[in-house]
């Protein structure tokens, strides 16, 4: 240890107003520098620390690096939604980088326990994977990776050499470049020549919704696992590709803080992670604890955070052979802050992630072997654990949504989770599983500790604090039968062809030609794009409330409730555009459309019935802005962007007074926007005059308040103690709190609200403690909590009786409808989307 600990002993904490630290400010000085190498200023034409690099200058100088030195080659992995580029710097010896595709092939055998053992440790490279700022407005750490790439491209030298000569380091410097944009823009267009350190400073208060999110205002640092973004995708693709050994992953935290190094709190470790792993974090940890010593700056371990959700940039690789260490820097966000400990400045926030950058990559070199085992461990372990496990397999369906189902196993395929079709039928808690239609997922292989992760459901925990969700299982978000296989027979004959890609949605129209009417089912995923397809060309579209059996000898079906019929005659285009428009839809949707030769059925309502509503296409407006719920009203943009094709017009609080709402029918209302009174007004005679509003989460604290519904909302528990002692008061509250858990509940399948489901069970995800009251009129709760909801993950058996027999979602006179919790956590809650589009399409026939 100490090799490259930095001689500038105990730089003060902070630095008057406007000084401007040079390069010396952060590097080590024990070594020199090639002089071919740009520095950051000379590229720049400023120091780091200066201003805040914008993506796009952070980008062309990584390129710069790969361009001018051997050493360096960068590799791009994506693209983020706003078409920045994501990828990362490599860096090695020269040597290493050119034979580097024949050192990544022998560093991923490891990996393998069939052929692990032939590897010689001793002369393979460790393979160290830096992460900078996945929360776009945490710009210490993107800023800090350019003085990394320079030392590393630049620094010459017997340490640097042994460094490069043993490692292969992949710098990746900006996780979240749309985040990183919004905010390097806000706080150097708000920043004075001379630094304003005044915390009430506009630099600070960074402008709805921030730069920490993506371009859909997704926290990106939780997407590892559920892979619904590009950055993430590419990503994790990335990560499978070069296998680091160690992962870093620095971030900022409060104003007010010091800076913190893993390991966390060991108490909510996950299960899953073997011990080992904690046992490196700490070894790790001791050069990060040397290090910052040299220059003076305080930090903190273990009393906060912690790697029980293993999606995030910390825990994923902990699950998978890596070790992930996470930084936070106290966040300055701007450019020098008064604290209560002093004057914070950019610059000092930049240099500690810079210093320990350089302890890991010195504990990794130490450590080299020891990582390099470990992972060989890591997966040979999988399977001696995967050989002693009770359960030997997971099989699943979902015989009425194809896309739901291929959107599932998109997920598993790009974890690198073997999944098979299955050969044969079974049958298993009362679910008949077929051949051709089933998938099965044996445990037997090496990310058998990921598979567990995601399948099963968790009720027993070593604490009842959690820094994020609780639990996570994957098949209940996506509302799928599955079952665990636990009998050695049960596999016999079981295991098919294995996927390489997710199958195939399918999607075709089933017609005779000049049909009476055309009909799709509502309950596959995407059947809300193809309606509004069809509506956006002017198509008179219709919802059938009750179900039907259709015969006419050729199309013979029984139809759910929900079923859209799009009659042939009185529509503007002709009978032959029709079907091309059928055509495309079913195509493009990949849903199943028929054509009926008659208006006559053979059991229920008949095509013309009056029960046969005609349907308004949906023209959205979102409250967005201050007050409203970042994170609800990004999932529901991205939502309808991304997968419906369905545009929203997203418009602040403040314009609601002068708004003119006639344009939309449809309102979405997240959070707690401060409207004006004038404001209340206008949505409240929109509303009378036949708008529908849709009350997300705390949004129908809003409508309560502002007397548009009356919603009972259950108090509190509190935590459940009578007794407590001062020192434990945060933790007593937390648990009284829902940290994210996984709830059942019962449909109404003849409400429109649940139009489209085929089970009258559905697994919900809620992640506050919010119960609600049954509304008086017993129709107007169409999705409620069963008597004992709880399916996985945390809740104290105080919440469980509050939440018991309460509401999901209710609906209220006047077109008002309540969603108490979150449908579209993550993005990847395909099972409950459909109760918030069945609400955007349905709502305006709700009486
Ligand atoms: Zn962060």
């Amino acid at each position: 240890m100490k090799k490259f600990l930095i001689p500038a002993l105990l730089l003060t904490f902070s630095l008057s107003a406007n000084s401007q630290v040079t390069i010396d400010y952060y590097l080590p000085k024990t070594i020199t520098y090639n002089t071919s190498v740009p520095t950051p200023k000379q590229f720049f034409g400023h120091e780091i620390g200066e201003w805040h690099l914008t993506h796009d200058k952070l980008y062309f100088y990584m390129l710069e690096l790969a361009e001018v030195s051997g050493r360096t080659i960068w590799e791009e992995y994506g693209r983020s939604y706003e078409n920045r580029p994501l990828g990362q710097l490599i860096i090695s010896s020269p040597e290493n980088i050119r034979n580097i595709e024949k050192l990544r092939q022998d560093h991923l055998s490891l990996c393998d326990p069939a052929v692990s053992d032939k590897a010689d440790i001793s002369k393979m490279p460790v393979f160290i994977k830096l992460g900078y700022g996945v929360h776009g407005n945490e710009s210490s750490a993107q800023n800090s990776s350019v003085l990394v790439a320079y030392y590393l491209t630049a620094g010459e030298g017997k340490e640097i050499d042994e460094l490069l000569k043993n490692s292969i380091i992949l710098i990746d410097p900006a996780l979240n470049p749309d985040g990183m944009q919004r905010h390097s823009t806000w706080v150097n267009f708000t920043r004075s020549l001379n630094n304003n350190p005044d915390p009430a400073s506009w630099e600070f208060s960074e402008t709805w919704p921030g730069g920490r999110t993506n371009h859909y205002w997704f926290d990106l640092n939780r997407d590892y696992l559920m892979l619904q973004h590009p950055e993430s995708r590419g990503r994790v693709s990335a990560f499978h590709k070069w296998k680091p050994n160690i992962n870093t992953d620095h971030h900022e935290t409060g104003a007010n803080e010091t800076f913190f190094f893993q390991p966390g709190i060991q108490s909510r470790n996950n299960p899953l992670t073997p011990p080992d792993n904690q046992a490196l974090t700490a070894e790790i940890s001791k050069y990060h604890e040397e290090y910052l010593n040299s220059i003076g700056s305080l930090y903190f371990t273990e009393e906060s955070f912690d790697d029980f959700y293993i999606g995030k940039g910390s825990s994923y690789p902990d699950i998978h052979g890596s070790v992930g260490i996470l930084f936070e820097q106290a966040g300055v966000k701007g450019h020098l802050r008064e604290t209560p400990g002093g004057l914070l400045s950019f610059p000092f926030a930049i240099r500690n992630h810079f210093t320990v950058t350089l302890s890991t990559l010195e504990a990794g070199l130490e450590m080299k072997n020891k990582l390099l085992e470990n992972q060989k461990k890591f997966y040979k372990e999988a399977l001696v654990q995967a050989d002693k496990h009770q359960v030997k397999a997971y099989i699943f369906n979902e015989p009425s949504d194809n896309a739901r189902l291929a959107e599932f196993i998109n997920i598993l395929l790009q974890h690198r989770i073997k999944v098979f079709r299955t050969e044969r039928d079974i049958a298993k808690n009362g679910i008949v599983y077929n051949a051709g239609n089933s998938y099965v997922v044996p445990l037997n292989q090496t990310e058998y500790r990921f598979i567990r992760s995601l399948f099963e459901p968790v009720n027993e925990f070593t604490d009842s604090i959690f820094y994020d969700t609780s639990t996570w299982v994957l098949p209940m978000s996506f509302n799928l039968n599955y079952s665990p296989l636990t009998l050695p027979k049960e596999m016999e004959g079981l295991t098919g062809a294995e996927l390489t890609s997710p199958p195939d949605p399918g999607g075709k129209l089933d017609s005779p030609e000049n049909p009476f009417a055309y009909l799709f089912e509502w309950y596959e995923y995407y059947s809300p794009k193809a309606l509004y397809f069809l509506q956006n060309k002017e198509l008179i579209t219709r919802v059938s409330t009750e179900n039907f059996i259709y015969d006419d000898g050729n199309l013979k079906k029984t139809f759910s409730a929900g079923t859209i019929i799009i009659p042939a005659s009185g529509q503007p285009v002709t009978g032959k555009e029709l079907a091309g428009l059928m055509e495309k839809a079913a195509g493009e949707c990949g849903i199943s459309i028929f054509g009926a030769r008659t208006g006559m059925t053979r059991e229920g309502i008949d095509l013309g019935s009056n029960r046969i509503i005609v349907l308004q296409k949906p023209s959205v407006v979102m409250i967005t802005g201050d007050g409203a719920n970042s994170s609800d009203a990004g999932e529901i943009w991205h939502m309808l962007d991304t997968r419906f094709g369905i545009p929203v017009t997203m418009i602040t609080a403040a314009r609601f007074g002068t708004a003119d709402l006639d344009r939309y029918n449809i309102l979405i209302i997240t959070g707690s926007p401060d409207i004006s009174p004038a404001g209340v007004e206008n949505i409240r005679v929109w509303n009378r005059g036949g708008g529908t509003i849709i009350g997300y989460e705390s949004g129908n604290s809003w409508l309560t308040r502002n007397k548009f519904a009356e919603i009972e909302f259950i108090p509190e528990a509190g935590g459940g103690k009578k007794d407590g002692i001062y020192l434990n008061r945060t933790a007593d509250r937390q648990a009284g709190q829902i940290p994210g858990s996984i709830f059942e509940t019962k449909l109404d399948l003849t409400h429109p609200l649940c139009y489209g489901y085929t089970r009258d069970i559905l697994p919900v995800f809620k992640s506050t403690a919010t119960a609600v009251k049954k509304d008086l009129n017993i129709y107007n709760n169409p999705i409620q909590y069963t008597a004992d909801p709880l399916l996985s993950g945390f809740c104290s058996s105080e919440n469980i009786d509050r939440i018991k027999g309460t509401s999901f979602a209710s609906v209220h006179g006047n077109r008002i409808i309540s969603l108490y919790d979150n449908t579209n956590f993550r993005a990847v809650w395909y099972g409950t989307n459909k109760v918030f589009l069945n609400a955007l399409f349905f709502g305006q026939i709700i009486r």
